[in-house]
């Protein structure tokens, strides 16, 4: 598989640490309000690498975390926790904000076939493993103590702009939404590890600690919870681009220092979303969420069919006259895959190999999702048989995940429920029911699940 590594700036090979389990590392979400839809563009693209890397046959253990602390206003550290925030506008507390949206999130991911990582940590959790980290990097030398805060001392690094070409002068372009600069900084880039001071003193989540009662920077909570849960060579970590400077810079400081190698191979960053009047944002108020859309009419997975038609390197401009062109287009996919009905067909191998290569070429080509939709056209234009074509639906939407046969009650692919009618039928055999063991086969077929009966007992094989 090639992939875009933002470290070399260059499309590579993809070559796992370990080739029996790739290790993937999400950012996760602020649960501090809804999800907009340029959040979840990254997430669907994330889950698609993820569904490519396991369509090339690789298992995937993956790990995102819940962000309930740490995450300030501004990311030169200078702002109000952004769970605060959150809290303070639904006069609610931080614990209750977190579960609320993180349950949203959750949603949002179901509803647009997003799969739910295998291991999500929330931040709060992890306190423990954060002062571990921290002190090692205050012993090391790599970190000081100023003025109640720890932070992470960047000049003993030899380059810490490892992800971007930042200089002094970008870097102030970075932290401009800065209040003001933080005097007891060492070096401007230096970031805090951990709180005990700050401007907002009602910070409502606090620890004890070996520094004093406080709370932990943003960006240690992903170092601490990837390293715990994926080991020291990570394979892939991801998020949108706006992460890569500071957040995932700092991750790579404080990790690499903590364990004192090469820590991740491949970054993995999704471009913006953005809507007509630019970035999208949270505080212009009704922002684009998933419950927005669904109340004006549009199915969550036209939106994620919208993701998918553009490459995820590229800046995506939403509107809904474009949503609306590819909602019609989802729609009209949709109904003509339904109108492909099975029939006594076999699926022929080698045509079904062809396309199956032909998508996975796609894939494998830095994630040219647009390209694979293509190749699903493709198929369902090519002048062959209804099985092979409906397999191959089948196989692509393990990957695309847009529900392409799901509410089509002909296919069902349930182990439990073949079983029984198995047994259904095999009841009526003996009991000389051959006209019920018949419709219970015909019943299958049109499910397009064939029934074969061979001299250890009837076996079955699902043609979907
Ligand atoms: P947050 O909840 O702010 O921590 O962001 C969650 C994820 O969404 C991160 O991976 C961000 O990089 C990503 N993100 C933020 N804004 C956008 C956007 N407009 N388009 C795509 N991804 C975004
Ligand atoms: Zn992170």
């Amino acid at each position: 598989m090639k992939l875009y590594n933002t470290k070399s700036r260059t499309i590579e090979e993809f070559i796992p640490h370990n080739n029996k389990e790739i290790t993937m590392y999400t950012c996760g979400p602020t649960v501090y309000h809804f999800a907009h839809i340029g959040n979840l563009r990254s997430y669907i693209m994330e889950d698609i690498l993820e569904k490519s890397l396991k369509f090339n046959g690789y298992n995937v253990k993956r790990c995102m975390n819940i962000t309930d602390v740490g995450h300030l206003s501004s990311d030169a550290d200078t702002g109000e926790d952004k769970m605060l925030m959150g809290a303070k506008r639904e006069h609610k507390s931080v614990l209750d904000i977190a579960s609320y949206y993180e349950d949203c999130f959750k949603k949002d991911c179901e509803k647009l076939n997003i799969a739910w990582p295998k291991i999500v940590v929330r931040a709060t959790s992890y306190i423990d493993e954060y002062i571990k980290i921290i002190s090692k990097l205050l012993d090391t030398g790599y970190a000081y103590f100023s003025n109640g805060n720890v932070y992470f001392d960047t000049s003993k690094l030899d380059n810490y702009y490892v992800l971007t070409n930042h200089n002094e002068d970008d870097l102030l372009e970075g932290v401009r939404d800065s209040v003001e600069a933080d005097s007891n900084k060492r070096n401007k880039t230096d970031f805090v590890l951990w709180f005990t001071k700050s401007k907002f003193d009602d910070q409502e989540l606090k620890w004890d600690s070996p520094w004093g009662v406080g709370y932990p920077g943003w960006h240690i909570e992903c170092s601490a919870i990837s390293l715990k849960n994926l080991g020291e060579y990570l394979d892939i970590h991801c998020g949108g681009v706006d992460n890569i400077f500071p957040h995932h810079t700092n991750e790579i400081a404080q990790s690499e220092s903590y364990i004192g190698h090469p820590w991740c191979k491949y970054w993995f960053h999704v471009e913006h979303l953005n809507d007509a009047s630019g970035k999208m944002s949270k505080s212009k108020g009704e922002f684009l969420t998933v419950s927005l859309l669904e109340s004006k009419g549009y199915n969550p997975l036209a939106y994620r069919m919208f993701c998918l038609q553009s490459h995820y390197r590229k800046q995506l401009l939403f509107s809904y006259d474009s949503l609306d062109g590819v909602s019609n287009a989802y729609n009209k996919l949709i109904s003509k895959i339904k109108s492909i009905s099975h029939d006594d067909s076999i699926v022929d191998e080698d045509i079904y190999l062809d396309y199956r290569n032909k998508f996975l070429e796609c894939l494998n080509d830095d994630l040219n999702t647009s390209n694979a939709l293509t190749v699903l056209y493709d198929v369902l234009k090519d002048d062959i048989n209804n099985n092979t074509k409906l397999a191959l639906v089948s196989e692509f939407d393990k990957v695309l995940s847009l529900d392409l046969l799901k509410n089509d009650d002909r296919v069902i692919d349930n182990e439990e429920y073949i079983k029984e009618m198995i047994e259904k039928r095999n009841t009526a055999k003996k009991n000389k029911d051959f006209a019920l063991a018949d419709s219970i086969r015909d019943e299958l077929k049109n499910k397009g699940i064939i029934l074969k009966d061979t001299r250890e007992g009837t076996t079955y094989e699902v043609i979907k």
